[in-house]
């Protein structure tokens, strides 16, 4: 027998239904916030490296203009050591833009210094940046380089240029790139502290800034946002940085450098936040999947209730209440009333068959009158309840001369005349029993012997009297015991009453012999 039922069945369908459902949508849903949240990150950094490369533009810009103010008023004053001083004092002192402001001659000399503690003042530069400015009468900013002082730098300087624009040299302002200063100020705040960091290349892709002071100087171009933003691309990509780290970088080239500028967030960030996201996601929807669950669960067990009640009945189906039963069956649905409508009248069409047949089985087809059968059952019963009765049992007179002289047909006709006079001399809860071809019995229950001897003479007198089918009386003789509980058995008593009747046929026939206990027993 299968295991598996029909409540089973629904719930395990229902739950991998679920449950596939719920891990598709969830995993869907998953993939959508990720790739979402990484371009939303991608995005920002691009629009933070843009908007601090537009600010540092600025910044420098109006660095530039400091200087070139200051240089405008130089060329008259180059003489003037005082004058000069001061004027670097105050380019160092006013503002937090430069670490150190230099003032050189034409010919690299530096005329005054701030700090002054440099101890630069008086002497002939030789570095990178002396080199570039004697190469350049401009203004310009240069590229990180290691400065007179053994700083790496970043140059700003102005040219100094006398009336009649013969150049005298420049004014400079350094900025320190490894230690703490303007650039780093204004780089490095106002950004997210959840992992994200900024960080500057020149040109050639070498750290100018970065939140890590000891990296400042390497050269990172391998990376591939530091390869894009120096060539002049701005956007965003995720990439593996040279530590190997899944990055989400945004990048944008400055415009008066040409420094590129990146923003960049750990890939793991964004993800970890939203695992945080998914969880909750969970949280909101298991508690309704399980209430989904236990629904299907009380409403399969609704749907499969009916069937299942019907499959036990049905097991059963010859059981006497089965159709009791059945039409208690709460069907709810069309399928389940259908099926029941269907069982119980089936089942109630199989009893009717088989009450009949076994009613056919108990009965004598011509007269309708019980059978050997239907005599052997009811001798059963009244046995059993314990009720007296009597007995008559009864056969044609030359009953053999009668199809002889009329033929067969006719003879039956007068079998069916005498089961109605039996029939109309008797009560409704007496027997009568055709017991063989023209001999009957008749069971009287409750009937002590005086009486059915009375029965007996009547349907005697019946018949003798009145015509038959073959157009003349046919006669009867008749034997009759009486049976009082207990005491004798359902055989003893139809013999005792065959008996009788054997007398009637001796003493002449067309009469009734109740015999007397004593005379047998
Ligand atoms: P008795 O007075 O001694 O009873 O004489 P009888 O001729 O009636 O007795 P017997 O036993 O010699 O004959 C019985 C006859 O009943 C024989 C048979 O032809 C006839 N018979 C038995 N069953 C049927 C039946 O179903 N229909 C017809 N038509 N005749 C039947
Ligand atoms: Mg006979
Ligand atoms: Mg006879």
């Amino acid at each position: 027998m299968p295991t598996l039922d029909l409540r089973r069945l629904i719930i395990l369908l229902t739950v991998a239904t679920a449950l596939i459902t719920f891990a598709n949508s969830f995993q869907a849903s998953y993939r959508s916030q990720r790739d979402l949240l990484m371009q939303q990150t991608l995005q920002a950094n691009y629009v933070y490296a843009a908007r601090q490369a537009y600010s540092t533009d600025n910044f420098l810009l109006a660095a530039q203009d400091q200087l070139a103010y200051s240089a405008s008023q130089l060329g008259s004053k180059l003489n003037n050591a005082d004058y000069l001083q001061a004027e670097v004092d105050r380019l160092k002192n006013q503002t937090d833009t430069f670490d150190m402001v230099l003032i050189i001659d034409a010919n690299s000399r530096a005329l005054a210094t701030a700090p002054s503690s440099t101890g630069l003042k008086g002497q002939i530069l030789v570095s990178q940046g002396a080199q570039l400015l004697r190469n350049n009468h401009t203004a310009l900013i240069s590229a990180p380089f290691i400065g007179s002082t053994g700083n790496l730098l970043v140059m700003i300087a102005a040219p100094i240029k006398s009336s009649t624009g013969v150049y005298l040299g420049h004014i400079t302002g350094s900025i320190y790139l490894q230690q703490r200063n303007i650039l780093g100020t204004l780089l490095g705040s106002g950004y997210r502290d959840d992992g994200s960091y900024l960080y500057v290349v020149d040109r050639e892709g070498k750290l100018i800034y970065h939140p890590d002071t000891a990296r400042i100087g390497e050269h990172v171009m391998a990376n591939p946002a530091v390869h894009a933003v120096v060539s002049g691309a701005e956007g965003s990509q995720r990439l593996i940085n040279l530590k190997g780290i899944d990055m989400l970088a945004g990048y944008s080239p400055m415009k008066t450098t040409g420094w590129g500028i990146i923003a960049q967030t750990p890939t793991e960030i964004p993800l970890a936040m939203l695992n945080g996201l998914m969880l909750q996601t969970l949280k909101y929807t298991v508690p309704l999947l399980l209430l989904t669950l236990l629904a299907v669960w009380w409403l399969s067990g609704r749907i499969a209730r009916p069937l299942w009640h019907l499959a036990t009945l049905v097991k059963n189906w010859h059981a006497p209440d089965t159709l009791d039963l059945l039409n208690q069956v709460r069907a709810r649905y069309f399928e389940a009333d259908q099926l029941r409508h269907s069982i119980a009248e089936g089942i109630s069409i199989i009893q009717q068959q088989l009450g009949k047949l076994s009613r056919e089985s108990l009965t004598d087809p011509l007269t309708g009158l019980d059978n050997r059968r239907g005599l052997r059952r009811a001798l059963d019963q009244l046995q059993a309840r314990q009720r007296p009765f009597s007995v008559i049992t009864l056969d044609i007179d030359h009953f053999k001369q009668v199809n002889d002289q009329f033929g067969h047909d006719l003879g039956d006709q007068v079998l069916l005349h005498l089961s109605a006079q039996m029939r109309a001399c008797t009560r409704s809860d007496d027997l009568i029993c055709r017991s063989g071809g023209e001999e009957f019995v008749i069971l009287l229950p409750d009937m002590d012997l005086d009486s059915a001897s009375a029965l007996g003479e009547r349907l005697r007198e019946r018949m003798a009297n009145s015509p038959s089918p073959v157009g003349i009386p046919v006669t009867i003789s008749l034997g009759v015991a009486y049976a009082s509980p207990g005491k004798h058995s359902p055989a003893q008593i139809l013999k005792l009453a065959d008996q009788a009747l054997y007398q009637a046929k001796q003493q002449g026939r067309n009469r009734l012999v109740a015999a007397q206990l004593g005379e047998f027993f």
